[in-house]
């Protein structure tokens, strides 16, 4: 018989938000293979849990994966943990539940807390669909790239963010999405200072430029305010072009959905344009 993997959720911050079940399943597993031992070992002494710690982090996923599959094979049962919330969202361990399932071996979620649900859940913006885009890029150019390729989503966007690069962030936001776009910052979740600011992107930069920005961070925007098609499918194109890194796929797809119309209109007005260019 081989072993199951359990992908145990544990606190993003208050210790309070550990499972019954989170807590049963890490004393009775073989071995916890956490993101970082020693911060997972002040959790582990809090719920009296005296399980065995494997390390399992970015740096050694592939070869860790290896070795744990093996294990499993051999009947241990494990359970994946990170440093907080949900491992795999944003966090390692996709490698080794993706060679789970290849290898046929059982895998089971122990759900719990997770920094973006928790965000969503109190924003207050659209959540019936939403999308989550991970860490934004580190450098402004990358990032207003990528602002840039959702600025029309008419979703709710979901972002980790370090609070050293939240006010160029939301500078990025205001250049490429209007000052006017609506959003959430949720600081701190579950944890003495936690706090939720909700309003428009320049708000945003008022409220942060005042001191200087601590804690760890989601930053959801809001949906797009529904835009109207201005000038005719070749002045759209065109100004998209001039004005944005996108590239001339990304454009047609865009103005084909502002305008209604199919891809491939759009495509042919677009081929015009890029052999006069
Ligand atoms: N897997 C985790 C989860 O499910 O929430 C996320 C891991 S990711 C490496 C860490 C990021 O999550 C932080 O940089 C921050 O953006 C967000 N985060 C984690 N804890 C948070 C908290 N207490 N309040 C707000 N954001 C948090």
């Amino acid at each position: 018989m081989s072993g199951t993997l359990f992908v145990v959720a544990t606190p993003i911050g208050n210790l309070e938000d550990m499972t019954y079940r989170a807590v049963r399943i890490l004393q009775q597993v073989d071995l916890i293979a956490a993101e970082d031992t020693r911060h997972s070992r002040k959790l582990l002494d809090h719920y009296v849990i005296r399980t065995p710690l494997i390390s399992y982090h970015e740096h050694n996923e592939q070869q860790r994966s290896v070795q744990l599959i093996e294990k499993l094979r051999a009947g241990e049962s494990l359970a994946l943990i990170s440093d907080a919330g949900t491992p795999c969202i944003s966090d390692p361990g996709y490698r080794l539940v993706s060679r789970c399932r290849q290898a046929g071996l059982p895998v089971v979620a122990v759900p719990g807390p997770s920094a973006l649900i928790a965000a969503l859940s109190i924003s207050g913006l659209p959540t019936d669909a939403f999308r989550f885009v991970g860490f934004l890029p580190a450098k402004s150019h990358g990032r207003r790239q990528l602002l840039e390729q959702f600025k029309d989503e008419q979703q709710t966007l979901a972002f980790y963010e370090g609070p050293h690069r939240l006010l160029a962030c939301l500078q990025d936001i205001v250049d490429v999405c209007g000052a006017d776009r609506q959003l959430s910052v949720a600081r701190e979740l579950t944890k003495r200072h936690e706090e939720l600011f909700s309003g428009t992107a320049a708000e945003a930069i008022e409220y942060y430029a005042a001191g200087r920005v601590r804690g760890e961070l989601v930053l959801l925007l809001g949906p797009a305010p529904q835009r109207q098609p201005q000038g005719t499918v070749k002045e759209e194109l065109a100004r998209l072009h001039a004005e944005t890194d996108l590239s001339w796929k990304q454009i047609v797809k865009r103005v084909a959905k502002e305008f209604g119309l199919p891809g491939s209109e759009v495509y042919k007005v677009s081929l015009e344009l890029r052999e006069a260019d």
